[in-house]
């Protein structure tokens, strides 16, 4: 199997690094037969080649059984039209990755509000409000007049269908309940849309247990009683604020880990930004990379029936979180003491 690293920009290198060293541990200590090739993506080949998305790299993506993408400078990046293509929301979807899986979980024993939390989002990752990826021609945000700004939010049927599916397929494997977070109230046209759907999908489901929150009540009900929820269902731009509260909730962003699963491809990636504040000290903390690439692995696991690979990934969650639950081996942001490079060797070493 064909691994493709892109290790991005800022920290993305040394978290990478630091992720590769614990696949290939996993990879002898499992058999699992990966090969790894590293191509570049962001700051680096916009400096070289005027684009922070080659073609080739494009074409390598499509053409790997996964992806490991580091995180990017997307802030710094110039305009389209110069190169700065957003190399993540380009995978997400010429790959139609349509699920963004991004897990809460608190690994330090309890979360920030000294409460547990243990749940997963799955986000619809390919339409709604985001301007860059919801047109088939053009963007979906627009300036009729200089004074006025509108932006267009798609919300298609099948696209609900399809992430609804894949969150009940996932309770099945948890605590048999979903969670749809909407704001029908107000969006009763689009979100109603939306609604329909994941009620037309759970009845294929009776064993799982659907309720529905209006999104402004989830922010309050996370805080207060987070281990209410199981599986979130949710569109783009809700998932993406909600799952960023849920996993600081857990413990911290830099715990989380997070794939982009569309049907034939998936892309792992950390849920926190490239830290260009810390980038080059070697003290950048690994475990969303490498949590996300064990997610990987238990994508490709459950696609390919391997049991080898599911052992892999169960057993790369189980590293780091005895690895993180040891105050003497955690990074510095978690009060420890351990680099980068240092941390993934503690982790790999769990791995046998
Ligand atoms: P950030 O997540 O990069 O950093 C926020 C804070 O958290 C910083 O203080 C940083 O040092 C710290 N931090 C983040 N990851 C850490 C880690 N693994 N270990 C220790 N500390 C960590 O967010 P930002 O500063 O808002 O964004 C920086 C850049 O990242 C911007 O260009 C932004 O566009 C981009 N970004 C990219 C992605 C992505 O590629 N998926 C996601 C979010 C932001």
């Amino acid at each position: 199997m064909n691994i493709l690293v892109l290790p991005g920009d800022g920290i993305g290198p040394e978290i990478t690094a630091a992720t590769l060293a614990v696949l290939q541990k996993a990879n002898s200590v499992f058999r699992l037969g990966l090969e790894f090739q590293s191509e570049e993506a962001g700051l680096k080949p916009l400096a070289k080649k005027g684009t922070t998305l080659p073609e080739s790299v494009m074409a390598a993506a499509r053409a790997a059984d996964g992806v490991i993408l580091g995180p990017l400078s997307t802030y710094d990046y110039p305009s389209r039209d110069k190169g700065g293509l957003n190399p993540s929301a380009e995978l997400r979807i010429k790959l139609d990755l349509y699920a963004n899986v991004r897990p809460a979980k608190s690994r330090l024993g309890v979360g920030l509000t000294g409460k547990p939390v243990d749940l997963v989002f799955y986000r619809e990752n390919t339409e709604g409000f985001y301007a860059d990826r919801n047109m088939h021609l053009g963007l979906g945000e627009f300036m009729p007049t200089e004074d006025m700004a509108l932006a267009v939010r798609r919300v298609t049927a099948r696209c609900c269908e399809r992430i609804a599916r894949r969150g009940f397929e996932a309770a099945a494997r948890r605590r048999r309940k979903v969670t749809f977070v909407h704001k029908a109230n107000v969006f009763r046209i689009s979100d109603g849309l939306f609604l329909r759907e994941v009620r037309k999908v759970a009845r294929e489901f009776p064993a799982i247990e659907l309720e529905d929150v209006i999104v402004d009540a989830m922010a309050a009900l996370l805080l207060r009683d987070p281990m209410r929820f199981d599986v979130v269902v949710t569109e783009n731009m809700y998932g993406d604020i909600l799952s960023d509260e849920a996993s600081e909730l857990s413990g911290g962003l830099g715990l989380g880990g997070s794939i982009n699963a569309g049907d034939a491809h998936c892309v792992a990636q950390a849920q926190h930004g490239s830290a260009p504040d810390i980038a080059g000290k070697g003290i950048a903390n690994p475990s969303s990379l490498i949590l996300s690439a064990g997610m990987l692995l238990e994508w490709l696991a459950l696609r390919r029936s391997d049991d080898r690979l599911a052992a892999a990934a169960k057993a790369i969650e189980a590293a780091i979180d005895a690895t993180l639950k040891d105050p003497a081996t955690r990074t510095r942001d978690l009060g420890g003491a351990l680099g980068t490079q240092e941390f993934a060797a503690a982790v790999a070493a769990k791995l046998r």
